[in-house]
């Protein structure tokens, strides 16, 4: 089942039982704690809060995420995007624990004939937190799922809150086990590999205090309201349903592999010891999916928070496509098979295509002009760490690979761990830091010397009078 498709039968599953379907919040949605979007309740968190009223007792939405924390997972693991869809429904004090497992069950157990996803039943696994022996019932009662499927966790797994006084509660996971060709027996707590998280039901149903049950303390309240926030990873699914290895070989990522292994003229899975190749197949393939999408939500290129993430994930391309034998650029051809396969979902990627596409290659043009001596530099530096029987590389070199010739910091933190090396990251932020203070200070003098000219000018305007620009100025200089 292609990802469009299940991207649509949940959608239809929700409307059906009464949901009204709401399209996905941008990546960018303005939230104080959150660079980007990385969940589906995010643009319902004023419902949730009770700041406001929602217009419906009931939702569903496929939200784009981006979990720049998965980032170095990328490729490694099988399950982890840094963009990917989240499926969810979502219940403002209406139905609670047993309409949203009777809800998933419906869904992921039903025949593709009948709508569902067909998963067999007797290979679902599930979690629940340790204090929530009613979770544990409903999936007995409601989905017949034997106790010996069922698995209790802690706080730390199992218990949602938003790091802060207010809402929280239990939360339970809905696992498919793969098969024991892909690791140990014993259900998730002991195999995450092999039992593929597809889906989150979190039970909002507690007043968290200052103090959180994630670390084992008790709530201090109930909500009046119980909500129910859920969500399922159309990825994860999507590598299930297609009986591919991981979320890099599905339909909608694979195309970037076979592009890049028509650029780079080197071959994914050629061989079972090029694993580091392969690695960079799928993190080329990740990468310019989230960057394709984060462009498309208005994110450029830049030194700090959002497009510090954009830049990083664009150069991290490069470079892969790079070591893999890429001798051109790659990013208008990278580009546009994410466009081609992506846009039935997120339009915006083909009406906006030339303006994503001149973003992402005028990063890669950027990084190609100080790629080949950057890596010298960086070569040659390695060398003489390891020629003095030593294993950090100095702060001097992470700084001027940084300053003169854009390698993000992570990437010169990357290479190093693949040279065997670590970073003087101590002596990297005290050389950033240095730097911005003289950059500050020279655009304090610059302002200065600015309004020194305005103040002139308002003077010769008015004509004379009593000089009060100084101190003016001095305070503003203060603040600055
Ligand atoms: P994991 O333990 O595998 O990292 P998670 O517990 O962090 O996943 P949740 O926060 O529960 O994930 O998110 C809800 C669902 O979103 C997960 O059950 C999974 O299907 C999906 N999901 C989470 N992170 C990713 C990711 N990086 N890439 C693809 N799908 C993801
Ligand atoms: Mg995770
Ligand atoms: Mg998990
Ligand atoms: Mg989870």
């Amino acid at each position: 089942m292609q990802t469009h498709e299940i991207r649509r039968r949940f959608l239809d599953h929700f409307v059906k039982a009464g949901h009204v379907e709401v399209p996905s919040a941008s990546l960018l949605l303005d939230d104080p704690n959150l660079l980007f979007v990385n969940a589906g309740m995010v643009q319902f968190k004023p419902y949730f809060l009770g700041q406001q009223t929602p217009p419906y007792p009931t939702a569903t939405s496929v939200q784009k995420c981006v979990r720049t924390g998965d980032i170095e997972e990328v490729g490694k693991t099988t399950r982890h995007n840094t963009f990917f869809q989240m499926a969810g429904n979502f219940s403002f004090g209406d139905y609670f624990k047993e309409g949203a497992i009777t809800h998933a069950w419906t869904l992921i157990t039903a025949s593709q004939d009948e709508g569902g996803y067909g998963f067999d039943p007797a290979r679902i696994w599930v979690t629940v937190y340790q204090d929530d022996p009613e979770a544990a019932e409903i999936w007995q009662r409601v989905a017949g799922i034997p106790a010996e499927r069922i698995q209790y966790r802690d706080g730390k797994d199992n218990y949602w809150d938003m790091g802060v006084p207010g809402p929280g509660g239990p939360c339970s996971e809905i696992y498919f086990d793969r098969g024991p060709e892909y690791g140990k027996e014993g259900g998730p707590v002991v195999d995450e590999d092999r039992y593929l998280e597809i889906w989150n039901l979190v039970f909002m149903q507690d007043e968290r205090g200052e103090l959180s049950p994630k670390a084992g303390h008790p709530p201090v309240g109930e909500l009046p309201k119980k909500n129910i926030d859920t969500g399922m990873g159309v990825e994860r699914v999507a590598l299930l349903l297609q009986g591919v290895d991981n979320v890099y070989e599905t339909d909608l990522v694979r195309p970037v592999i076979t592009k890049a292994e028509e650029l780079t003229g080197r071959r994914y899975h050629a061989s079972d010891d090029n694993h580091e190749d392969d690695v960079r197949f799928r993190v080329i393939a990740d990468h310019a999916r989230t960057s394709a999408m984060l462009i498309a939500d208005g994110v450029n290129p830049g030194n700090d928070g959002r497009g510090y993430v954009l830049r990083r994930l664009l150069r991290r391309i490069v470079r892969a496509a790079r070591l893999l034998g890429a001798s051109k650029p790659v990013m208008p051809e990278f580009m546009k098979v994410v466009s081609e396969t992506m846009a039935e979902s997120y339009p915006e990627l083909s009406t906006d295509f030339s303006r994503i596409e001149r973003v992402a290659s005028g990063e890669e043009a950027a990084f190609l002009r100080t790629l080949d001596t950057g890596s010298r530099l960086f070569e040659s530096a390695v060398a003489d760490v390891k020629s003095h029987g030593q294993t950090v590389l100095g702060g001097t070199e992470a700084f001027t690979l940084h300053d003169t010739y854009g390698f993000p910091i992570d990437l010169t933190l990357e290479m190093a761990s693949e040279a065997g090396l670590s970073v003087d990251e101590a002596g990297f932020r005290t050389l950033m830091a240095e730097q911005r203070d003289r950059a500050k200070a020279d655009a304090a003098s610059r302002k200065q010397a600015h309004a020194d000219e305005a103040v002139y000018r308002e003077l010769l305007d008015r004509g004379p009078t009593e000089f009060t620009g100084y101190t003016e100025l001095n305070s503003e200089a203060k603040v600055i």
